[in-house]
């Protein structure tokens, strides 16, 4: 490969779309250990589910060799029944993604264009900005409070002001703070009927064990703005190498518009199955997000008294940390000992590392491994 760019290239694309950012996808196991020599890899970058999905998503996946030469259901319809019967929300009102990162892509394709104005976080999950200055949105940022969590004062009067969009991760990544139900309320009393509310959930199932984490649905049912909100089988049921979120809507309209955008066959036979299977074991996904909220908890008062940290709360499967120092070194360190995070790359942010909570003995090792880094020991 050379690094040649034809001369019209750069004035042939959409003008959005040079200034874009890449998503920060993070090192590969492969390269870390190419790279570092190490032997076993620490995935803890991601927030991908140590415990892995259901024992029956094995079982699912098996038979599906003599079914790849068809396309799979383009309504995804056998998913969108399984989904409706628990969380009580008619399939026309559902919409199943190729991750839920395609559903933000459908959401921004549909509805965010130049001139219009999309609200959501700082620091944010990438593509919640990524997406709407694709399409030639403005992007509002909101900060933190000093305390690392949401300032639902200034979230308020935002709202009021009626962004086209506002993309709300509850809980937050990268940070992990939530809004409660008290809190959630005075957000939806602030927005007007004319913004689209993106509710993105992706952490919903670890939250839920967190005492005041909204019942989105029920607050949501009743309102008068159009809503959507977002969830996916990456995180809690551990299938995030085969990319299935799904958005639950207000409105059968905002399913339709999106099925406009979509590509048809977005989700394809593994995904299908694989999601079916680990939605009929609801038992062992309880189980595991149970299991690492418990390990949350260990891992943080095991970094609690370490020189100059500073632990976000968190009611997610991760941890964002301020390490008071540049993250840069801390990360090389920790990936010469063979463990992957994510250092924040936002201006602002420079000083912050999120770490998932892996397994027991994940943990362990990277508690031990920052311990010795920030106490400056080689
Ligand atoms: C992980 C994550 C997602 C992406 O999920 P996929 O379904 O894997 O595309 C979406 N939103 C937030 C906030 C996330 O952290």
């Amino acid at each position: 490969m050379n690094a040649h760019a034809t001369p019209a290239i750069h004035a042939l694309a959409r003008p959005e779309v040079p200034p874009l950012p890449a998503y920060n996808a993070g090192l590969s196991s492969e390269a870390v250990r190419a790279r570092y020599g190490a032997s076993e890899i620490a995935r803890m970058a991601s927030n991908e589910n140590p415990h892995g999905p259901s024992p029956a998503v094995a079982a699912a996946l098996a038979g599906l060799a003599s079914r790849v030469a068809t396309y799979p259901d383009a309504q995804c319809t056998a998913l969108r029944a399984a989904i409706g019967e628990r969380t009580g929300v008619v399939p026309a009102h559902i919409v199943v993604g190729n991750g839920s990162e395609d559903i933000l892509q459908m959401l921004c394709q549909a509805f965010a264009g130049p001139g219009d104005r999309v609200l959501t976080q700082r620091p944010a999950f990438g593509l919640h900005e990524i997406y709407p200055r694709m399409m030639g949105a403005e992007v509002e940022l909101l900060e933190l409070t000093p305390a690392l969590d949401f300032d639902v004062d200034a979230w308020c009067q935002a709202l009021a002001r009626g962004p086209k969009i506002a993309m709300l991760a509850n809980p937050s990544n990268p940070v992990g703070c939530m809004f409660d139900a008290a809190a959630f309320e005075r957000l939806l009393d602030a927005t007007p009927d004319g913004t689209l509310l993106v509710v993105d959930e992706a952490y919903c199932e670890y939250a839920s064990l967190a005492p005041g984490y909204p019942d989105v649905l029920s607050l949501l049912r009743g309102r008068s703005m159009p809503w959507i909100v977002l969830r996916t089988f990456s995180k809690a049921w551990g299938l995030a190498g085969l990319r299935v979120g799904y958005g639950l809507a207000s409105d059968d309209a905002l399913v339709q518009l999106l099925d406009r955008v979509r590509t048809p066959f977005n989700v394809n036979h593994a995904a299908q199955a694989a999601a079916l299977a680990a939605w009929g074991d609801e038992g062992f996904m309880r189980r595991g997000v149970a299991e690492t909220v418990r390990l949350r908890g260990v891992l943080a008062r095991r970094l609690a008294g370490l020189p100059g940290l500073r632990i976000a709360p968190s009611a997610t499967n991760f941890l964002f940390l301020d390490l008071g120092r540049p993250n840069g070194p801390v990360n090389e360190a920790l990936l010469a000992r063979g463990i992957i995070t994510k250092p924040w790359k936002e201006a602002g942010f420079e000083h912050f590392l999120r770490v998932s909570v892996g397994t027991e003995a994940q943990n362990a090792r990277f508690a031990q491994a920052l311990q010795g880094i920030l106490e400056g020991r080689p």
